[in-house]
């Protein structure tokens, strides 16, 4: 408007009909659900708000258990269905207070001269100038998004009408977006999140606990000289994935500085076995006097039960040490290296099963483990022929004692 509107002036308004008919359905909507709650769990409409897209109530009292929500909506819902007629007519305040006091009106605006009452039949009177639907059926649908406690009593959020359509259907696209996501059904949605989050909390707690780690170690004396350049294990590419009983930091050098031998250069042996190891027995073998005591203590030795000169059985000791269980993992993923350890465990086990091969591979670790610690020699694959040679010649002497004994001699075959 270019001018204020003389008094007189005749004009023509046209009236947003979509829209005047959703304000309406919401202010009825809100008559109505003030009115079930306070006739039902007698809490009274403070103040209310009508909003764009959703309207809100805001109660004295509460808290509202979920069993009375329900009441409430069902009963709305019967007078929706009822289609009850809402009118309107005009009473004087001296009527109006004697009606309040009388309990047929919920309240009073503080002002003089006639009201207006909206008159839901059999449920509500309430002085109100707005606008209403004729009858409650128009209303269409009461729908309560949320009740939530506010500072002085409870809000509760609503929608009517179409809008309760609306966003029903809103929250089951979030709902449907969000199960996707997760490539779960919507009812199993919540325990998913809940399971992903207590994941999440675990991991904190362990990238935690490897944090202390990592300062507990970092206080261990080291035997390789930082100021050496000695070869330091490679660092994990950035891109790789974080595995499941991995490190959240970079153990393998550290594990290096304080053995002073990269133990996880043996195949089969990972950060995480050195580092039980390290945990386990500390970073010197000193209280061991040779290979065979630790594979011993390890109880990976077969320990021959023997009763009256028969040997009952010569599986190995039971054990509960981290150490032990930790080698025989590590040997059990040898099936798999192509290293000489790897076709070492493959004939012991096609020789004599998986358990034995285990433990055999285990024992087999141990020693290399002791030998490094003990000598400060890198892993060195040659060293097996070395061993394969003496044990060759160990073998031999034992043939030739034997043959000896019963009047035989081993000859060599010529080449
Ligand atoms: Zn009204």
């Amino acid at each position: 408007m270019r001018e204020p509107l003389a008094a007189g002036t005749h004009v023509e308004g046209q009236i947003d009909w979509e829209r005047r008919f959703d304000h309406t359905q919401q202010h009825s909507g809100q008559h109505l659900l003030s009115a079930i709650i306070w006739q039902e769990l007698q809490a009274p409409t403070i103040s209310f708000h009508l909003g764009e897209s959703t309207s809100t109530i805001n109660l004295s009292g509460g808290p509202i258990t979920p069993h009375g929500l329900e009441s409430v909506e069902r009963i709305a819902h019967e007078i929706l269905g009822e289609d009850r007629p809402v009118t309107s007519g005009y009473v004087s305040r001296a009527e109006a207070e004697a009606m309040l006091a009388a309990g047929q009106l919920r309240k009073l605006p503080d002002r003089q001269g006639s009201f207006r009452l909206i008159d839901i039949a059999d449920c509500d009177k309430n002085a109100c100038g707005g606008t209403h639907v004729r009858s409650t059926g128009q209303i269409g649908g009461l729908l309560v998004r949320s009740v939530e406690k506010v500072s002085r009593g409870v809000r509760i959020e609503f929608v009517c009408g179409l809008r309760a359509v609306r966003s029903a259907r809103a929250d089951f696209a979030i709902l449907h977006k969000a199960s996707a996501l997760l490539s779960t059904g919507a009812a199993e949605l919540a325990p998913t999140v809940e399971r992903l989050l207590t994941d999440r909390h675990y991991q904190q707690l362990m990238a935690e606990c490897d944090r202390e780690i990592e300062q507990l170690m970092q206080r261990l004396d080291g035997k390789s000289d930082p100021r050496q350049n000695r070869p330091t294990p490679p660092a994990n590419s950035g891109k790789q994935k974080h595995r499941k009983n991995q490190f959240y930091f970079e153990m393998a050098p550290e594990l290096h500085r304080i053995f002073g031998v990269d133990l996880t250069a043996i195949p089969g042996i990972s950060a995480l076995t050195a580092h039980i190891v390290l945990a386990e027995i500390g970073p010197q073998l000193n209280r061991f006097p040779n290979a065979a005591a630790f594979a011993s203590w390890l109880a990976l030795c077969p320990a021959n039960n023997k009763s009256g000169g028969k040997v009952l059985s010569s599986k190995t000791r039971q054990t509960n040490s981290r150490a032990s269980r930790a080698l025989r993992l590590a040997a059990q993923t040898l099936a798999r290296s192509r290293s000489h350890l790897g076709s070492f465990y493959r004939r012991m086990r096609a020789r004599l099963g998986a358990p034995q091969a285990i433990t055999a591979a285990a024992h087999k670790l141990a020693r290399i483990i002791y030998h490094m610690l003990a000598t400060g020699q890198a892993y060195d694959e040659t060293i097996f022929l070395e061993e394969d040679r003496k044990q060759a010649q160990r073998h031999e002497k034992r043939l030739r004692k034997q043959a000896n004994a019963i009047g035989f001699q081993l000859v060599p075959i010529a080449a």
